[in-house]
């Protein structure tokens, strides 16, 4: 989803000296911290003297975690909505644009069940479960999706924190507040301009709360490798190594599809394709955001590979609103790795619902650092994984997080690619 420019917000104008220094860095100062604090406090060990201070130590992820859970239903509420009605998205088009999202959306998350399962990488580490979880979920009931789908009241979904169910109704009330929308500027009207700017501001908002939370990230991650650390060793962490394996794997295979949909679905060359992007993939791995990719995407699109403006604007500025394969890939990939974990295999109907709910929550997920963690909250809730096991995803998202960024930007280029056809522009001006 796009979010409002908030580039020129008094908030970004005055930072405190902590602030300016790069989050990045500060994960690296708190992990480094935090394995010091772990080795001290007996590195797998413990003494029985230390097991509160120890417990207490979860407590900042155990916060992060509960404010990522409340926050995933408003954003991607506010985000649909705001993305519907202020996107351009023209009939014929727009049909073939939600076959390709649809499509390669699927293709990333079967790539990542694929990848997770073969290489199972929770497997690879000898990982001490403090916590007795079983998985209390549902196993796949298709007409009790289908039945499910519609909520008892429109704001359950948000309570419940059920992403199909939220969908349903943010795509219910975002076609038609757009149609309204059409309908009042054709008639000369403009009574939906305090709606849409309503919601552009708590979409503003809501973006501005993540902000908050992810700024604690650092003591979230350092509270979480010190206890762990401290309790398990580093055992955790080889699982966590082989996770950060498996996902890149997962991404460069998502990345040869496309390079090989683009060489049989478009004009342009796969090399051409990379050469061309490769400022695109820097800036959104650099920036960790889609959106903040998003203007020089639409440029390279048009400039360095040569596609037509409404084909790169289809890819690149709508398309890049609901698609996020990196994300919809990364967070199926965590949803098996935890589940393998905790020793708690997710049965092929889970996967297939974590499938399902993973599409969902990548279209909710807005184009922003540390989105896709977010939703994630979403996927687990809809299998019955526990949640807190996120936090150890959170202490290497700040890398993960990039490199599944550049990959949504890469999907956007793809489906500009395909949108282009098979003929170059210059053979439409000849
Ligand atoms: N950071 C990603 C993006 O901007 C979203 C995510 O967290 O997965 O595309």
């Amino acid at each position: 989803m796009s979010h409002p420019d908030s580039t020129t917000s008094p908030e970004t104008k005055a930072k405190p000296w902590w602030q300016r220094i790069p989050l990045t860095l500060q994960i690296v100062i708190a992990l480094v911290a935090a394995i010091s604090v772990g080795i001290a406090l007996g590195a797998g060990n413990p003494s029985p003297s230390n097991a509160a201070l120890i417990n207490n130590l979860a407590i900042p992820a155990e916060l992060v975690l509960k404010a990522l859970r409340a926050l995933a239903t408003p954003l991607i509420l506010v985000a649909v909505l705001h993305t519907l009605m202020t996107t351009n998205i023209p009939g014929r088009a727009g049909r073939r644009l939600f076959v390709l999202l649809l499509s390669n959306t699927t293709v990333a998350i079967l790539v990542g069940l694929f990848v997770a399962n073969v290489l199972r990488p929770g497997t690879w580490g000898n990982v001490v479960t403090s916590t007795t979880t079983q998985i209390t979920g549902q196993s796949l009931d298709p007409w009790g999706l289908l039945k499910d789908a519609v909520p008892e009241a429109v704001l359950k979904p948000l309570v419940d924190n059920n992403v199909i169910q939220l969908i349903v109704i943010a795509l219910s009330f975002g076609i038609v507040l757009r149609g309204l929308k059409s309908e009042q500027i054709a008639q000369g009207k403009n009574a939906y301009q305090p709606i849409e700017d309503v919601i552009g501001i708590l979409f503003e908002a809501v973006v501005r709360i993540l902000n908050w939370v992810i700024a604690l990230v650092p003591f979230a991650v350092f509270g979480i490798v010190a206890k762990t650390v401290a309790k398990e060793g580093f055992a955790p962490f080889q699982s966590l190594g082989a996770f950060i394996i498996a996902v890149l794997v997962a991404l460069a295979l998502q990345a040869c599809y496309y390079l090989t949909r683009v060489k049989f679905g478009s004009w342009v060359q796969p090399l051409k394709f990379l050469a061309g992007g490769s400022d695109a993939f820097l800036t959104a791995f650099s920036t960790s955001s889609s959106a903040a990719a998003m203007p020089v995407t639409f440029e390279v699109l048009q400039t360095k590979i040569g596609l037509r403006e409404s084909s790169a604007a289809l890819g690149a500025l709508v398309g890049a609103n609901f698609n996020n394969d990196g994300t919809a890939l990364y967070e199926a990939m965590s949803a098996l790795y935890i589940s393998q974990l905790i020793g708690q295999h997710l049965s092929l109907g889970q996967q297939v619902i974590v499938i399902l709910t993973s599409i969902f929550a990548s279209v909710g997920a807005a184009n922003i650092p540390n989105a896709g963690l977010v939703t994630m909250t979403l996927v687990f809730t809809s299998v019955g994984l526990p949640t807190q096991y996120i936090a150890l995803l959170v202490t290497v998202d700040w890398f993960l997080d990039r490199c599944r960024t550049a990959i949504n930007v890469m999907g956007d280029m793809t489906v500009s690619t395909l949108l282009d056809g098979k003929k170059p522009r210059f053979v439409d001006e000849a």
